[in-house]
């Protein structure tokens, strides 16, 4: 029975090994908190390296987790975002960032890039550029 005050093996991250520890705290009969006997830091406890459940103890390690997925707005709510009737695509048509793109092969987009001659034009399935503002 383990109980405040008492030692138990435990491991210790400043030690780096696995050594004697007194209790501070225990919860529900595991000790929680400890001080090492040996560099008197108190940590929580750790179960002894190799012990049974050891693995199971550890903190999983942070930033490993996969990056949770971004929330993508959907090309659907971009586009509804938009304002103004589609214009139909023209390469003799000067757009500008936002205009609603209506072009004859990729459907309906949205400027979402303008350079001087090229424009870039976000269609449901692909990203184009495409010519613009030719004279
Ligand atoms: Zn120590």
């Amino acid at each position: 029975m383990i109980k405040a005050g008492g030692e138990v093996d435990a491991f210790c991250v400043k030690c780096d090994l696995t050594l004697a520890h007194t209790v501070h705290a225990v919860v529900s009969g595991k000790p929680v908190k400890v001080e090492c006997n040996t560099c008197h830091a108190v940590h929580r406890y750790r179960a002894p390296a190799g012990a049974a459940g050891a693995a199971a103890r550890t903190t999983p390690k942070k930033g490993r987790e996969p990056r949770e997925k971004r929330v993508v707005t959907s090309f659907d709510d971009l586009l509804a975002a938009r304002k103004g009737a589609p214009i139909p695509y023209s390469p003799r048509h000067a757009f500008a960032e936002g205009d609603v793109v209506e072009h004859p092969t990729f459907g309906r987009g949205f400027v979402s890039g303008v350079r001087s001659d090229k424009v870039e034009v976000t269609f449901r399935s692909d990203v184009k550029t495409l010519v613009h503002a030719r004279s």
